[in-house]
């Protein structure tokens, strides 16, 4: 069943292609990398290693390049429509760049009294930042206050009501996440939006979409002022994440980007995960994981031994059918008896590699027992039929 496009994609990431008995369905930790990332990484250190920012010779000026070229490139994936207007900030990853907004942004602009959302039930990654910026601002005597925004686990959203309840008149900035970790739900942005008017930043979470499906900043799709991602979970080296400001409302980040040498060689493999992803197509690679997930959840929704977690839950436990599609490429689910470390280790007996822990969320404990199915453009129908054999038979 699988389009030319995607068997032709598959081919290009070596890992996949040198181990056939294996199924890699932990892109949500982290992503495979094609062969175009690992080539660029190669050329980069074989042709213009050198430091950036500070060259009077070919190699450095061409590593300047390297950077400077590649936040346009950030720029223009993320579809920026006023890339003048906005800055690109190199971070090691999402949990560095959620603490540069908290440490850069928040200390500077909060004042005593003021109020920030954050959700709850989320990655620990978009919670610590935030308490630790109040920690920050504590000590200087500006108290603000951190309000949470409770995660639903039957839509895999945050609860809408709430959100009507935390909102206030001092409410000075939101923490979102595009797609849930766990449940893979989106977030509904365009409502937090409504909700807060348009002059509160919101800062986005997007480790778990950019590289897996269209993110794009223009005000209609995605009105939101931060959107801070990790370049390992798409396709690209760790190390190698970065903070989008759309810097409307005054500068985001502290100067003195050239005193520290950046990751260049993260950086070179950023640019060509990049290039490769809008050559197949962010949009055709969300529709083919969201394929895969349906086909999951429904094969899941007929095993009685097995409960998903989120966005609805079994047909056992007498719920409506869910949009499949709200689950973008993550599907968290739980045997009955048998414990997530066991299941984990069944799976992999069978070649599965799936995510059997307690997935970094914070504040919840319906996540015990569970294990973490996530997909990527590399993954197949023939993988996910394996799988629910398998899973069929342990009931
Ligand atoms: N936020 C979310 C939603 C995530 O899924 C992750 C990674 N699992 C992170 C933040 C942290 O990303 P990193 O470890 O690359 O900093």
């Amino acid at each position: 069943e699988a389009a030319d496009w995607q068997r032709e994609a598959r081919e290009q990431f070596p890992i996949i292609a040198a181990h056939p008995e294996l199924a890699y369905l932990d892109s949500a930790a982290t992503s495979q990398k094609p062969r175009a990332v690992l080539e660029a990484v190669q050329a980069y250190l074989t042709t213009s290693n050198a430091n950036a920012g500070r060259g009077t010779y070919p190699w450095a000026n061409r590593t300047t390049e390297l950077v400077e070229g590649t936040r346009q490139r950030v720029k223009d994936f993320l579809g920026d429509p006023e890339p003048q207007r906005s800055d690109v900030h190199f971070t090691s990853g999402t949990t560095e760049g959620l603490r540069t907004i908290a440490r850069d942004w928040l200390t500077t602009y909060l004042a005593d009294g003021d109020e920030i959302l954050v959700p709850f039930g989320d990655h620990q990654a978009n919670l610590d930042p935030w308490l630790e910026a109040r920690r920050l601002l504590a000590d200087r005597g500006i108290d603000i206050r951190v309000r949470a925004l409770p995660y639903q686990v039957e839509s895999g959203d945050y609860h809408h009501r709430a959100l009507d309840r935390v909102v206030g008149p001092r409410t000075r900035f939101v923490a979102a996440t595009h797609i849930h970790h766990v449940y893979g739900g989106d977030m509904n942005v365009h409502r937090i939006r409504a909700a807060v008017g348009p002059d509160v930043p919101i800062a986005l979470d997007a480790a778990q979409s950019v590289g897996h499906l269209p993110v794009r900043v223009d005000q209609s799709t995605l009105d939101v002022d931060f959107v801070v991602f990790s370049g390992h979970k798409a396709l690209a080296l760790p190390g190698s994440g970065a903070v989008w400001a759309r810097n409307s409302r005054g500068p985001v980040f502290r100067p003195g980007g050239w005193h520290g040498t950046p990751n260049t060689v993260g950086i070179a493999s950023l640019e060509a995960a990049f290039d490769w992803l809008d050559t197949v197509g962010t949009d055709r690679i969300a529709r083919w994981t969201a394929a895969l997930t349906t086909r999951l959840t429904d094969g899941l929704r007929r095993l009685a031994a097995y409960e998903i977690l989120g966005c609805q839950s079994s047909l056992a436990a007498g719920s409506v059918v869910p949009a499949a599609q709200r689950r973008h490429g993550i599907v968290t689910f739980r045997h009955h008896d048998i414990r997530s470390d066991d299941l984990g280790f069944i799976l992999f007996s069978h070649g599965f590699m799936v995510r059997a822990d307690s997935l970094c969320q914070a504040g919840a404990a319906e996540k015990d027992g569970s294990v973490r199915v996530s997909l990527h453009v590399y993954n197949t129908v023939d993988e996910i039929d394996r799988l629910l054999t398998v899973l069929a038979s342990l009931m």
